[in-house]
């Protein structure tokens, strides 16, 4: 099986890089490469890729995911979320190939606390938001064979994120205020990788279980319970935590304006993923220990 790797540098595609080489030959496509071109941004050189590669899986783990920054680069954002995937499931639908692609919490509205379902009403509340689900939507109409899945909140021992600002900024501060008001699970490069190669080895025997998926990690937190549980992680493995856990302090969305609005409730339901393919999803505190005490150990 031959398979087409877009973002491979990513949290997400680094990751895909490790779990995907035993189900399928990988060959990985970035920005810089010249003998395969994997620029969303440039159509033409993406279609010629493909077209030269005749992949039996497309995997695009490549975004537009400065959140923020979409807010005032819309063009961009829509080019690389929206337009590039668009091209990618035409011709998976042209080719008969399958499409895998990743979205986003941020197509919801946030609002309620229940946990959002694949087939739950959207409403994006920022640009980032709506290109993804542009996206999503230019997949499923193309009619190509695709797996959509839905993420919240990624991490990884490598990248930007959240748990590495964290335990940086845990070692340089006296004080630190984290949102408490967004709900969701924060969830690991690795077990998106590690769910994705399974599933994709099942669907290649069942087609019928292709679709959207949401895939998170179980459990339910806020920015500053999982700051505060990485941070206690960090100074039990001898981390040099400057910030006492006392001083670690809860604040409000209102308390830290940003140019996106972030939706509160982002919450995601994985009956489905878990029931269709049999799987177990570790908790989100497992995999954000192990991930901080990789990086502590480095
Ligand atoms: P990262 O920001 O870690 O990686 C994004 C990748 O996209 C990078 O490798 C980057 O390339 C690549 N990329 C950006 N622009 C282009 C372009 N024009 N052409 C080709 N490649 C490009 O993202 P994640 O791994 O975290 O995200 C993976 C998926 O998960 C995305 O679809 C994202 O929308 C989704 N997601 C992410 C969340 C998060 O918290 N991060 C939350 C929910 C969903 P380069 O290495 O050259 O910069």
């Amino acid at each position: 099986m031959k398979l087409l790797l877009l973002g491979p540098n990513g949290q997400v595609g680094w990751e895909l890089q490790r779990a995907l080489a035993p189900v399928a030959h990988v060959l990985a496509a970035d920005r810089k490469s010249v003998s395969l071109p994997g620029d969303l941004e440039f159509p033409d050189a993406l279609s010629a890729t493909l077209r030269s590669l005749q992949p039996d899986v497309i995997v695009n783990a490549a975004a537009y995911t400065a959140v923020d920054a979409a807010e005032t680069d819309i063009a961009r954002a829509r080019l690389i979320n929206a337009a590039a995937p668009g091209i990618l499931a035409a011709h998976a639908a042209a080719s008969a190939s399958l499409l895998i692609h990743y979205s986003t919490d941020y197509v919801f509205d946030g609002s309620g606390t229940q946990a959002w379902r694949e087939g739950d009403h959207t409403g994006p509340l920022n640009v980032y938001g709506a290109s993804k689900l542009e996206g999503e939507h230019l997949i499923r109409s193309s009619g190509c064979r695709h797996l959509i899945f839905r993420t919240s909140w990624v991490y990884a021992n490598r990248g930007e994120n959240f748990l590495r600002t964290m335990l940086r900024l845990a070692t340089e501060r006296e004080r630190l205020s984290v949102v408490d008001d967004q709900h969701g699970a924060p969830t690991s490069a690795e077990l998106i990788a590690d769910v994705t190669a399974h599933v994709l080895r099942v669907v290649t025997q069942d087609p019928r279980l292709e679709g959207t998926y949401h895939l998170v990690a179980a459990g339910v937190t806020n920015w500053h319970h999982y700051a505060r549980h990485a941070i206690d992680e960090a100074r039990r493995c001898g981390h040099p935590v400057r910030v006492a856990d006392e001083a670690i302090v809860p604040c409000s969305s209102a308390d830290f304006p940003t140019a996106a609005r972030r939706p509160r409730n982002s919450r995601l339901a994985t009956d489905k993923l878990r029931d269709v393919f049999g799987l177990t999803l570790p908790s989100w505190q497992q995999g954000v220990t192990r991930t901080v005490r990789e990086l502590c150990s480095k």
